[in-house]
């Protein structure tokens, strides 16, 4: 079974533009390419997964979003990094649909898709819908701050939370090691 690192997209990968629809805008957060590399040496794989709410919008073409995740998949190989899959959600908040984070339902898919252990296996995100969409899908979730004050939150807190990539990727490492020690 793969041991996988589930990353939402925007502002955790990625800038977020806010409804990203040029692939030109494409722009990657700092520590990004070293916290995957240190992730994939501990034999970590990667799925994407995001919410697009901006194609029932309207304001995201599902080509371009297309190309986007074409792109960003080869500027990871170029980086020596491959990610399994990319997985996106095109509906509104208050359709409720399970595909949507805080749903599971794009991590249920990864996980049946490419036999992913959840034992091992993290979710990552700028929001606690994606901290909350890792305890529905059973992994454990890690918060990065930049976007949103996790206080109050309405979710069950995560098990860490960090405020750089490179920090939390040290960090997923580190436990996962704990884990095989
Ligand atoms: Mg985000």
């Amino acid at each position: 079974m793969r041991k996988v690192v589930f990353f939402d997209r925007d502002g955790t990968l990625i800038y977020d533009k806010i409804y990203l629809n040029d692939p030109q805008q494409i722009e990657y957060l700092p520590g990004v390419n070293e916290g995957l590399r240190l992730l994939r040496d501990q034999g970590f794989e990667f799925v994407v997964v995001t919410n697009q709410s901006g194609v029932p919008r309207g304001l995201v073409d599902v080509e371009n979003l297309n190309e986007i995740h074409r792109i960003i998949r080869s500027d990871f190989a170029a980086a020596g990094i491959d990610i399994l899959g990319f997985y996106y959600a095109p509906f509104l908040v208050e359709s409720g649909h399970p595909m949507r984070k805080p749903g599971p339902g794009m991590l249920e898919a990864g996980i049946k898709d490419f036999n992913i252990d959840r034992q091992t296996s993290w979710m990552v995100g700028d929001r606690m819908t994606d901290v909350e969409a890792g305890h529905r899908a059973q992994v454990k979730s890690v918060f990065l701050h930049g976007t949103e004050d996790p206080e109050n939150s309405e979710f069950a807190p995560a098990e860490y939370y960090s405020h750089t990539f490179l920090d939390l990727s040290q960090y997923i490492c580190e436990q996962d090691q704990k884990r095989n020690s």
